[in-house]
């Protein structure tokens, strides 16, 4: 018998059944499972990375070199030396190196079946619909866009050219994240009621940022940073939006800095069955971590829950174990197994959509110093 507080630590056997949920493989098509073996495509898809930041160098990029059925196919860049430096690295044709303005020429590339967004969020609309229109399936970077008319053209253009959108929504490919959200679906500790948790980092007072230029970003730290928590609860909903928020935003601290977008921001959103989260997002102070109770127990995604380290997962049962993997690995395999193997897609172009129309609710919220705003998702 498990004692109470052990760490469940996952045989292999149930490992390998939580990656199959997580690449969905279980919904592959039975012919496809005969004898206990799935049968995948071997075929290696081509991404072309635009803009190549942070996210893109750092994460991204190293990614696609250890993911087994994604390569990196070329990149959108405006420095044509720094995309000719990354064919160089990740070996594809200098050919392969396109701008902002001739990003329509990668239709008719056999090289590349996916364009990955990952400029800054004001421009993800834009460069999205230039995607979709070379035919090439989409993967946009989080937040999916400044508003929710922008998710709303991106889904149409995506759906005018007949091609799969993908929102980089890393942690629904991530074990403990996803075994999280399997308590809020199957209700293991009861139907969560009362959650709460935040997500941030201190942001230097560098005013070049484009984090801070709601032009490009889009508003603050709830952007960047609150779309996780967002996330967080409507997991533990079983994916259900709110149907309500309040909120608020905190006080300015470092007023040179914060000039345009918010510095920190408190919100509570209100499920239809009653349940509520409370949230954070901050620029002030490194937070992570989100925890959700119902009347049989707990779950909490521990800090730095939303990171990129580690995850860890506690319950009221005791800490639960996944064998730690590379997030943006898991990310494109889940990406490549809706486009190989047709599994359905963890992260449509409608869940960004839900996020931003929460993201909207919370900015007219607290933009009215906290009257209950109704939820059009
Ligand atoms: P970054 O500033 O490091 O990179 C942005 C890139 O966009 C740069 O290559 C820049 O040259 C390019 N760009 C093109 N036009 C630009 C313009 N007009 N102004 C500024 N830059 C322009 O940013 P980043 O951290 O790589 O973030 C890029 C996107 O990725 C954002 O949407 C961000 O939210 C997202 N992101 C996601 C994660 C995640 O874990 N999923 C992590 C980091 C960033």
């Amino acid at each position: 018998m498990k004692k109470r507080n052990q760490p469940h630590l996952f045989s292999r056997r149930e490992f390998l059944g939580h990656l199959a949920i997580l690449g969905g493989l279980l919904l592959l098509p039975r012919w496809a499972r005969a004898a206990d073996k799935v049968v995948l495509s071997t075929r290696k898809l081509g991404v072309v990375l635009v803009g190549l930041g942070n996210y893109s160098a750092y994460h991204l990029g190293p990614a696609l070199k250890e993911t087994p059925r994604l390569r990196l196919a070329g990149v959108v860049t405006g420095e044509a030396d720094k995309g000719r430096r990354w064919a160089r690295e990740y070996g594809f044709p200098e050919k392969n190196v396109w701008n902002y303005d001739t990003m329509g020429q990668i239709a008719g590339n056999p090289d590349v079946d996916l364009i990955y967004i990952v400029t800054p969020n004001g421009l993800h609309a834009q460069h999205a619909i230039a995607a979709a229109k070379t035919g090439k399936h989409v993967i946009c970077e989080k937040p999916m866009a400044n508003t929710v008319a922008e998710c709303d053209a991106i889904i149409a253009a995506c759906q005018a050219a007949g091609v799969q959108l993908f929102i980089g929504y890393r942690l629904h490919f991530e074990a403990h994240d996803v075994e999280f959200a399997r308590y809020g679906r199957e209700g293991t500790f009861g139907t969560f009621m009362k959650m709460n948790g935040g997500n941030g980092f201190r942001v230097d007072n560098d005013m070049k940022n484009w984090r801070l230029d709601p032009k490009l970003s889009g508003g603050g730290p709830l952007m960047d940073m609150g779309v996780y928590v967002i996330q967080a609860a409507c997991m533990a909903k079983g994916e259900v939006a709110p149907v309500s928020i309040t909120a608020k935003f905190g006080p300015t601290k470092r007023p040179k800095v914060f000039t345009q977008v918010e510095e920190s921001v408190n919100w509570t959103m209100i499920f239809g069955d009653g349940a509520a989260a409370e949230c954070l997002a901050t620029y002030d102070d490194n937070v992570s971590s989100f925890r959700a109770e119902g009347d049989k127990g707990w779950a909490k995604l521990n800090y730095p829950a939303f990171y990129y380290d580690p995850a860890t997962l506690t319950t009221s049962k005791g800490p639960v174990h996944f064998p730690n993997v590379n997030q943006q690995v898991a990310q494109f395999e889940g990406i490549a197994a809706t486009l190989l193997d047709g599994v359905p897609n963890l992260v449509p172009g409608s869940m960004g959509r839900r996020d931003m129309a929460i993201v909207e609710a919370i900015y007219t919220s607290a933009r009215s110093g906290g009257s209950s705003v109704a939820v059009k998702a």
